[in-house]
């Protein structure tokens, strides 16, 4: 199953792009089956007022292809694991970071994965996401 950090991000996963709620649930299908896991979503859509809160450089959560996983609760051995799976199986639909040139799926941060798919997969930006 599942979990969410807040309701809001529950309520926002609506709005993303298909392809990433596919990544996400099949996530959580290899999780489960593997290593008993339920994965818990930190983040979804954003808009700009919060990437700049956040610092986000990046545009893939407003354009709603990409999602944050909790990864404090992982051991180093499932994200590895996780990491190079997923990487390979979605590299058609990944995005293609301009520092690497090379499709990444999942991309590992201090305390989250950040999934992101391709920017071909772009949706229209919301002002806000509070009139959502
Ligand atoms: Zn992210």
């Amino acid at each position: 199953m599942v979990k969410f950090k807040n309701e809001i991000d529950k309520k926002l996963m609506l709005h993303l792009h298909p392809l990433i709620l596919m990544v996400l649930f099949d996530a959580q299908f290899y999780l489960s089956e593997n290593y008993n896991y339920n994965l818990t979503v930190t983040a979804t859509l954003s808009d700009s007022e919060v990437d700049k809160e956040l610092g986000r450089e990046s545009t893939t959560h407003r354009t709603g292809r990409a999602i944050d996983l909790r990864s404090r609760d992982m051991n180093e051995e499932m994200i590895i694991d996780l990491v190079s799976f997923f990487n390979d199986k979605y590299k058609e639909i990944a995005a293609v970071p301009n520092r690497s040139g090379i499709p990444t799926l999942i991309i590992v941060e201090s305390d989250h994965l950040h999934f992101q798919i391709n920017k071909r997969y772009e949706l229209p930006e919301v002002n806000s996401i509070s009139d959502l």
